[in-house]
């Protein structure tokens, strides 16, 4: 009886997994090439001389709704955000989950992400492209949200925005992304349904933590899914060891196939949001390089270092000083950087309404808080 309801369930939960698509990156690809638009990357890689610790990539996130759910908060898109900043910075708090066999090969991206705060005529700007759709859902892996003829919004600027559209996909897929020179620019860019866009923690749904554009984000910065290739690893990485299958749910973390214990945590794998929470030395490569060669403008544009003159705040109140655990800040709606003494970029967090930080894990010591392009000084004691 027990072991009856056991294959039960079984039976009914697989057949709940078989229908979701955690990404359909893979079949807009084949899709793209079965509509002739698909491009061999030919971009020549452009020799960078830049050299940062953390870039910052200016984000549009364009929000197409045709009703109320779809319109989501600006708290939703906020927490998308910051949950990107943790992800591709190594700060998010799961990351004391990664076991002992993979702790030596965790990456830290070194990428902030930014809203931008000027509009492509320099008028001061949230960021969150609000638009008003007639279409109630976009297929699942088509381009028509990037058309404003098809009942989508065109695309910013792609090659100094990173666009992503948060609509109603259909189909049962999470989201999508162009890689780096596989399309016209008019469509690069990253697709996100609106239900998985940012943390939602009265979803019942397993994808509510905002890793599907954790992960969509890894395939705009030219990564592959670690299953890519199955056994014969063709991902780019041999610090992501080889995995037959995309992972679903949230497995036992020594679960093994082709003679290795998959990494089933690693963000370009599918599990569900709580139980994904690395990438490795490698794929941070990755995306760097696809950054400064591929994507060289994001790296450099300044949408979101624009001085605001008129929404710029003279008297900018950091407390207390010194600190030891929370730092508030007053300020709205800013990216604001962190440095130690030796100009390395310790901490990244967008203020969104006279927020705090805990600054408890840095070292004890004199720290730089660079906001708006001004530099303010605090000591963590
Ligand atoms: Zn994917």
């Amino acid at each position: 009886m027990r072991s009856a309801f056991y294959i039960l369930f079984f039976l009914v939960s697989s057949s709940l997994i078989g229908q979701i698509n955690r990404c359909s990156s893979d079949e807009y690809r084949q899709s793209l090439k079965e509509r002739g638009l698909y491009k061999e990357s030919t971009m020549n890689p452009v020799q960078s001389l830049l050299n940062q610790d953390n870039y910052i990539i200016p984000v549009v996130v364009h929000v197409l709704y045709n009703n109320d759910d779809q319109n989501i908060s600006n708290d939703r898109i906020y927490s998308q955000i910051e949950t990107l900043n943790n992800d591709y910075n190594a700060l998010n708090a799961d990351l004391e989950n990664v076991p002992s066999n993979f702790i030596n090969v965790v990456g830290n991206v070194g990428l902030t992400f930014c809203l931008v705060q000027s509009d492509l005529n320099g008028n001061p700007f949230s960021g969150i492209n609000r638009v008003f759709t007639n279409v109630n859902s976009f297929q699942g892996f088509s381009d028509d949200m990037k058309d404003s003829d098809q009942g989508g919004v065109d695309a910013w600027d792609t090659n100094n925005y990173l666009n992503i559209w948060v609509c109603n996909l259909s189909g049962n897929t999470l989201g999508f992304a162009t890689m780096p020179g596989s399309v016209d620019q008019e469509l690069d860019g990253v697709v996100i349904d609106y239900e998985y866009f940012g943390v939602n923690l009265n979803a019942t749904n397993p994808y509510n933590l905002g890793r599907t554009a954790t992960h969509e984000v890894g395939h705009f910065f030219n990564l592959e899914h670690t299953f890519y290739g199955s056994c014969n690893d063709l991902d780019g990485c041999d610090d992501t060891p080889e995995i037959s299958s995309p992972t679903y749910g949230c497995p036992d973390i020594t679960q093994e196939s082709c003679q290795s214990i998959n990494m089933t945590m690693n963000y370009m794998d599918y599990a569900n949001d709580a139980c994904m929470y690395m990438f490795t030395i490698c794929q941070a490569e990755i995306m760097i390089d696809a950054l400064l060669t591929l994507r060289p403008n994001l790296a450099t544009n300044s949408g979101c270092d624009v001085s605001l003159s008129d929404l710029k705040q003279s008297n900018i109140e950091i407390y207390p000083n010194p600190v030891s655990d929370l730092l508030f800040i007053k300020t709205q709606n800013q990216m604001v950087l962190f440095f130690d003494i030796y100009g390395r970029n310790v901490l990244s967090k967008y203020f969104y309404n006279n927020s705090s930080v805990d600054v408890s894990s840095l070292r004890a010591g004199t720290y730089f808080v660079s906001i708006n392009n001004q530099l303010y000084q605090f000591i963590k004691y």
